[in-house]
């Protein structure tokens, strides 16, 4: 049986918070976040917020995912950041998110040249799919998350690909869409299938590595259910991370529930 990993819990603060706002919520946050073996929290500020935070956490308690990067290494291309220069500062980056594939128009093709640059360069990508409601009520919802993850990771070898995050975040569970709350069973049967695909085309073994988690209107009274889903292994929080209170009870449930499966192993 694979080992099991970290539970992973990560902040998506999306285009929110100045430096000094980013800076007061990290000094609060860091008192309630402890250094746990089987948990790992990630901020993912906006990308100005980017270095002074890294300069500030504590990061044996914190990892940092940046929230964008362009594909190319280099070059000119005025006002983008690549995946070279974010090889210091962030742990992962998020791709594929619907806000940008929705208001940014990304395709298929360019979150796959996303993923791959991120690989390329030494960055864990947290690829984000997920279908619409029109494209869940309309039976689409399989051919979506196929058509989405098949393309994000056609340049990846077997080895590659187990080591990406895969975000399954309906576009209608997403608080600044519809916000529907999704039920756990619903998302345990896209997990499955999420997991099924990446066996598919890599293997088995890929297949059962690779991580998958949760994003989709999750707060403190949801995190533990979802992050207990049989082959959920955490949660990706838009709204309820800029909330501190909230953000911590969703950590300390990250924590129970390690504690929980400590406990099974054990016996
Ligand atoms: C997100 O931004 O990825 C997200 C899941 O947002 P929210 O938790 O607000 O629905």
């Amino acid at each position: 049986m694979k080992k099991p990993h970290k539970i992973l819990v990560i902040a998506n603060w999306k285009m929110n918070l100045n430096v000094s706002q980013a800076s007061f919520l990290v000094s609060k946050r860091e008192k309630n976040v402890k250094v746990q073996k089987n948990v790992e929290v990630v901020l993912a500020p906006s990308l100005q917020d980017l270095q002074p935070v890294s300069l500030q956490i504590d990061r044996r308690k914190f990892r940092l995912a940046a929230q964008n990067a362009y594909f190319k290494d280099e070059g000119a291309y005025t006002g983008e950041v690549s995946f070279t220069m974010l090889r210091e500062l962030a742990h992962y980056v998020i791709i594929g998110h619907s806000e940008r594939r929705i208001y940014f128009k990304e395709s298929f093709e360019e979150i796959r040249d996303k993923v791959s640059a991120a690989v390329r360069n030494g960055i864990t990508p947290i690829l984000c799919v997920g279908e619409t409601k029109t494209e869940r009520r309309g039976g689409e919802t399989g051919q979506v998350l196929h058509d989405q993850i098949g393309t994000a990771l056609s340049d990846l070898t077997a080895e590659e690909a187990s080591n990406v995050v895969i975000a399954y975040e309906p576009i209608w569970a997403i608080s600044t869409f519809e916000g529907d709350i999704a039920k756990p069973d619903e998302i345990e049967q896209e997990v499955k299938f999420i997991r099924n695909q990446v066996a598919g085309i890599f293997g088995e073994k890929t297949g059962q590595e690779v991580r998958v988690i949760y994003g989709g209107s999750v707060d403190d009274h949801s995190a533990g259910a979802y992050m207990g889903i049989k082959g959920c292994e955490g949660v990706l929080v838009g709204g309820a991370s800029l909330n501190y209170h909230r953000f911590s009870k969703i950590v300390e449930s990250a924590y129970a529930l390690s504690k929980e499966k400590d406990g099974k192993e054990k016996r």
